[in-house]
């Protein structure tokens, strides 16, 4: 960071200083300065060398949380009078909700499968695998997802159905289904219907926006450096480039995830097809003629495409008034048109605006030009609903990424847009959610059913290279150890501790963060535990960068495909 040592610190109003970072407890919570001065004495007392307690010391503060539980306020200490001042009443209760915290598997979700030489066959049901458990038959592959894996049965010896994952992906969470997909043909008429059943449901939280942050601190430190009052450096040759398809590494990261999620389910079910939500809207199924109305808002595929068309030309607003539909004092958006259909207007996209209900009944069976009197906003608006929306424009890069990448797994991939979904789920009673989102992608006329639960999974990171911790000036404060493992753990390991006696009796199964001492933290779903000592725990299953839990998913709300209407 700085040539000059802590201890010979300029003072800080002689030299212009860099921005403040990011504090430092929020890195590392209950860890104090080099010198020990946060440490409350009690604590300190059995500290050695305070400052290189911590381990990796993934952030917690305002940052992707391990195990999903609430933050840790900045700066608070892991209170150890308050764990061995616990009765024995409480101690009693614990030991007998800990098998309530492994919410890891519930009944009925997918148990996947594979065969003796780790090949994915069908998932089953909890109920199945518990059997073949019990019976010797299987053996326990991974903890989470929960996967068996047969002792005597190869894929030659079993029937396998193609299953699909379908992808929605997003900004900050990307919807995941793995589903069987089935055809059934009406003899008498001929008529093909698509019916879905939703097998396994995920939900991938990416940590993009945390990515950019820290690349935001970088650089900000970087700069305050340049600037510094140190000695000479020369300038380098602007020698610097970025390659072809290069994508911030926020950006990069949620190709990647998603990417990882997909390879990882490939190896324990069989996928034979992947669907992937890659256009908001799709310009070729908006050209249905006749289209009128509630239409618009619930009824054909046709309408829901224009509707989400025109809401991303117009950007949400209002042409006439410039409401906005979107956010705080929002109002409700209906489509108009230019030239009214009573006087002989159409229904070509060219021809439809969006307008709030206020302007819309004003403007009543008027043409534009006698309704809007501004000559400016009335040539504005003509101009805009003549150009056309662009695809690439409404194509994001991060998508166009995931759809190469896909391509280059082999597999069919059906690509489908944001208007196909909401229609299929608006038609099926699903309700909204990114998991559930991403069953209803693609081509599917009825979704039959889905599993209780969502697997819920967060990109938690490997940990940093940073390995000098600084405090708010930039100046170095303490060294991370440049181990990762300590005494066979790392951090995200998952583990179960079992405390025979003390305050803390009991079992545990959770994160794993670990410190250079023997005591490290143990994270569940629910709790946090301080200063576990690891001679107690087991690794259940390695850390990969993940943190997983299991959630019910949301339920339909009416009646099972209760206004069906086919694709036009
Ligand atoms: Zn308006």
């Amino acid at each position: 960071m700085s040539t000059l040592h802590t201890g010979a610190r300029t003072h800080r109003r002689v030299l212009p200083q860099p921005a403040a970072l990011e504090s430092v407890p929020a890195d590392n919570p209950g860890v104090g300065t080099k010198r020990g001065t946060d440490i409350p004495r009690t604590a300190q007392a059995g500290r050695r060398d305070t400052g290189v307690q911590h381990g990796r010391g993934e952030t917690t503060g305002g940052a992707p949380v391990p195990g999903g539980v609430a933050a840790v306020p900045a700066g608070r200490k892991p209170s150890s009078t308050k764990q061995h001042s616990a009765t024995q009443q409480n101690r009693t209760t614990r030991i007998t909700s800990s098998p309530k915290q492994s919410r890891f598997t519930a009944d009925n979700a997918v148990v996947f499968v594979l065969d003796r030489h780790k090949r994915p066959l069908m998932p089953t049901d909890c109920k199945r695998a518990k059997k073949l458990l019990a019976r010797g038959r299987a053996v326990v592959h991974r903890k989470v997802p929960f996967t068996i894996r047969l002792k005597d049965r190869t894929v030659d010896q079993s029937m396998l159905e193609p299953l699909g994952l379908g992808i929605d992906p997003g900004s900050q969470h990307t919807g995941l289904s793995l589903d069987k997909t089935v055809e059934a043909v009406d003899e008498s008429t001929g008529e093909v219907t698509t019916t879905r059943t939703g097998l396994w449901l995920g939900q991938l939280d990416h940590r993009g926006q945390h990515i950019h942050l820290r690349l935001v601190a970088r650089a900000q430190r970087r700069r305050g450096r340049r600037g510094r009052n140190l000695r000479h450096r020369a300038a380098r040759n602007r020698n610097r480039s970025v390659r072809v398809g290069w994508l911030p590494p926020s950006v990069q990261h949620r190709v990647d995830s998603t990417m990882t999620c997909v390879t990882r389910l490939q190896s324990l079910a069989p996928i034979a097809s992947l669907r992937l939500e890659r256009v908001s809207f799709d310009t070729h199924a908006m050209t249905a003629p006749g289209i009128s109305g509630l239409e618009y808002q619930q009824g054909t595929l046709a309408g829901t495409e224009i509707r989400e068309y025109l809401l991303a030309k117009f950007c949400h607003r209002c042409v006439y008034c410039d409401a906005t539909g979107v956010g705080t004092g929002s109002v409700p958006l209906n489509i108009d048109h230019l030239l009214p259909r009573a006087r002989g207007g159409t229904n070509r996209v060219s021809n439809l605006v969006l307008a709030c209900v206020r302007c819309n009944q004003a403007k009543g069976a008027r043409s534009v030009d006698a309704f809007v009197t501004d000559g400016v906003r009335r040539a504005r608006i003509k101009a805009e609903a003549k150009t056309p929306l662009r695809d690439a424009a409404a194509m994001n890069a991060c998508r166009n990424r995931l759809a190469a990448e896909l391509d280059a797994t082999g597999l069919p991939v059906e690509w489908a847009s944001g208007g196909r979904t909401k229609w299929n789920r608006v038609r099926n009673g699903v309700p909204k959610d990114h998991s559930l989102d991403a069953l209803c992608v693609g081509a599917v006329d009825v979704i039959v059913r889905w599993v209780p639960t969502v697997l819920h999974i967060q990109c938690v990171g490997r940990g940093r290279y940073q390995r000098v911790t600084t405090d708010r000036f930039g100046f170095p404060r303490s060294h991370r150890p440049r181990r990762k493992q300590h005494y066979g753990f790392i951090t995200g390991d998952l583990v179960k501790a079992v405390i025979p006696t003390g305050p803390k009796a009991g079992v545990y199964r959770g994160r794993v963060i670990v410190r250079s001492t023997r005591t490290f933290r143990l994270v569940t779903p629910t709790h946090r535990y301080d200063g576990i000592n690891c001679r107690y725990m087991t690794t259940m299953q390695r850390g990969d960068g993940y943190s997983y839990k299991a959630r019910p998913s949301l339920q339909r709300r009416l009646a099972p495909h209760g206004d069906q209407t086919k694709a036009a």
